[in-house]
C-alpha cells in the first residue's frame, strides 16, 4: 500500500514542539544523507497536541554509522542494536529501521524477553518464535515501511520526516487518530499472540488518550487475556506501573477487569473485587486518588500504587486473622507475604517495593490512632509521606477522616496538644516528650511536597 504523505501545511506538527536535542539529531542525520524520522508515540502525541513523553528517532543509518556520527552515543541491546544518545538530562533513542516482528520492549530496556524460557523455540534463527507463537528475537534491518508496520497500533506507526516536514502514514493511523480508535496493525489475534503485552498497551492508550479499542481487538483481548502470563513477570511489572502511575489509573480498572486481564495479573485482587461491588468502589477511589496526586504535582510511587491496589484486601484479611487472636501486625505480614508470593509467578514486585508497601499499610494503625503516639517520630519515618497519602486516599467520614485532619494540623505546625482530638493525658510520650521538656523539640518534618517524581520502575527513596 502506498503511504499517505501529509504535507507540512496540512498537519500541526511544528518544529517548535520538537525536543531540541531530537531536532538537532534529526538534522544531523539528514545532513549526512540519511533518512531520519521521528516515530512512535511522539508523532501521535504531537498530532493530538499532547506533550510527548519521549522522542524516538528511526533512521536508515546503521548502529555503527550512528555511533560514528555522535560522540555521546552508546549502543545497547545484544540482539537488536539500538543507539542511545546521552544528553545532560535525557537519553534519546535512535534505532535503525527494522523489519517484521515486534519491538521487544523488554529486550530494549535490558529486561528478560517475553516468553523467555517458557517453551521450545521454533523458526528461523533470526526470527524466533516459541511454540506459543511468541516472538523471541528479531534483528533484521528493514525499510521505513516495514519499520512502521511492525509497530503495535496504527496510531503508533506514524512518522515525521525531517527532510520535508511531512507526516507519513503507512496504515490508517491518521484516520484512527481522528476517530480516536486503538487498532492493531494486522490481525489482532496474531499481533497479541506475538506479544501479549500489547493487550495492556491497548488498555493503557485507550485510558490515557480517551480512545476506544476497536471491537475485533477487544474481542481478541478477551480471548487472549489468559496468555498475558506468558510475558516475563519483570516486564509485566513495568507495564503495571505504566498502567496505573501515569495519570489515568481511574480509567484503567474497568477495562482491565472486563477484559479478564486483571484476573490473570492479580488473581487474588480479581476475586476480591468480584466478590463485592463495594470493594471495587474502594479500589476505584484509591486509583482516582493516585491520579489526583499526579495532577497535583506529587506523582505517586510504585509502593503507594501497590498499597492502593492491594492494601484494602490485605487489611481485610489481616483483620480476619486478628479476630482469631493473631496480633494485627503479624497477621498483616502474613497476608502480605502470601499475596506477594501468589503474585510472583505473573508480576514480579521488586523486594524493596514490596517491603515499602508493607510498611505503608503497617503504619496505618499508628496514623489512625487519635491522637497518634509520638507523632514527631512517626513523621520522621521514611515511608511517612506515602503512608499519609494512603491514609488520605482511603479515609472516609467514618474512618480515617479525623486522623487525616489531625495530621494536617500537625504538619501545618500546630502543637500536638492544641489539636482538636488530643486529650491532655494523650500528650506525646517517650523521646519526643523528653525532648520537648528540654525545649529542643525537633520541628516535625514537613511532608515532602514532591514525593519524588518517580518514573515507573523507580521508587521514591
Ligand atoms: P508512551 O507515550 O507511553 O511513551 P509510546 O507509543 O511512545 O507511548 P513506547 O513504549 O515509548 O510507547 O514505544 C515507542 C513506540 O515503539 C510505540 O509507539 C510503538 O510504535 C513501538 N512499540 C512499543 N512497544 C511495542 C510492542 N510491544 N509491539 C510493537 N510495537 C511497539
Ligand atoms: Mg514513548
Amino acid at each position: 500500500m502506498a503511504p499517505r504523505i501529509i504535507p507540512r501545511k496540512e498537519h500541526n506538527i511544528s518544529r517548535k514542539h520538537i525536543n531540541p536535542h531530537a531536532l538537532r539529531t534529526l538534522y544531523r542525520l539528514r545532513d549526512e544523507g540519511f533518512i531520519a524520522y521521528l516515530v512512535g508515540g511522539c508523532v501521535r502525541d504531537l498530532l493530538l497536541k499532547r506533550t510527548p513523553k519521549d522522542f524516538d528517532i528511526a533512521t536508515n543509518a546503521t548502529p555503527g554509522q550512528i555511533k560514528r556520527l555522535f560522540r555521546n552515543c552508546r549502543l545497547i541491546g545484544r540482539r537488536f542494536r539500538l543507539a542511545h544518545l546521552h544528553f545532560k538530562d535525557e537519553i534519546l533513542e535512535v534505532s535503525t529501521f527494522r523489519a517484521d516482528g515486534p519491538a521487544e520492549a523488554g529486550e530494549e530496556e535490558g529486561q528478560p524477553e517475553a516468553g523467555e524460557g517458557k517453551g521450545a523455540v521454533v523458526g528461523h534463527p533470526r526470527r524466533l518464535k516459541d511454540d506459543n507463537g511468541v516472538v523471541l528475537r528479531d534483528n533484521l534491518f528493514g525499510t521505513p515501511e516495514e519499520d512502521a508496520l511492525r509497530r503495535d497500533f496504527t496510531i503508533n506507526a506514524l512518522a515525521y520526516d525531517i527532510a520535508d516536514f511531512t507526516v507519513i502514514d503507512y496504515s490508517t493511523g491518521l484516520r484512527d487518530l481522528r476517530e480516536r480508535i486503538i487498532r492493531p496493525i494486522g490481525d489482532p489475534v496474531v499481533r497479541f499472540t506475538e506479544d501479549p503485552v500489547r493487550m495492556l498497551r491497548a488498555v493503557r492508550f485507550a485510558a490515557s488518550h480517551d480512545f476506544v479499542i476497536e471491537p475485533a481487538a477487544w474481542e481478541a483481548i478477551r480471548l487472549l487475556a489468559p496468555t498475558i502470563s506468558r510475558s516475563s513477570p519483570a516486564r509485566l511489572y513495568e507495564e503495571v506501573l505504566k498502567l496505573f502511575l501515569l495519570g489515568s489509573a481511574g480509567r484503567v480498572l474497568g477495562p482491565l477487569a472486563e477484559s479478564g486481564l486483571l484476573a490473570i495479573l492479580f488473581p487474588d485482587l480479581g476475586r476480591w473485587l468480584a466478590a463485592d461491588e463495594l470493594h471495587r468502589r474502594r479500589i476505584q477511589t484509591n486509583l482516582e486518588g493516585l491520579d489526583e496526586r499526579r495532577q497535583g504535582g506529587t506523582p505517586p510511587t510504585p509502593s503507594l500504587l501497590l498499597a492502593a491496589l492491594l492494601g484494602p484486601s490485605l487489611e481485610e484479611a489481616a483483620l480476619a486473622d486478628h479476630r482469631e487472636g493473631i496480633p494485627f501486625q503479624q497477621a498483616l505480614d502474613r497476608a502480605c507475604g502470601a499475596a506477594l508470593k501468589a503474585l510472583g509467578g505473573t508480576v514480579t514486585i521488586p523486594a524493596r517495593i514490596d517491603d515499602r508497601m508493607r510498611r505503608i499499610i503497617a503504619m496505618q494503625q499508628a496514623l489512625r490512632r487519635r491522637p497518634p503516639r509520638r507523632p514527631a517520630a512517626l513523621s520522621g519515618r521514611r515511608e511517612f509521606a506515602e503512608a499519609l497519602d494512603y491514609l488520605c486516599m482511603t479515609a472516609t467520614p467514618g474512618e480515617g477522616q479525623a486522623a487525616r485532619e489531625w495530621w494536617a494540623a500537625f504538619l501545618a505546625g500546630a502543637q500536638p496538644e492544641t489539636i482538636a482530638g488530643t486529650a491532655a493525658d494523650d500528650a506525646p510520650t517517650g523521646r519526643a516528650a523528653t525532648r520537648r521538656k528540654r525545649g529542643k523539640r525537633r520541628r516535625p518534618r514537613r511532608r515532602k511536597v514532591a514525593v519524588a517524581a518517580a518514573a515507573p520502575g523507580e521508587d521514591a527513596g
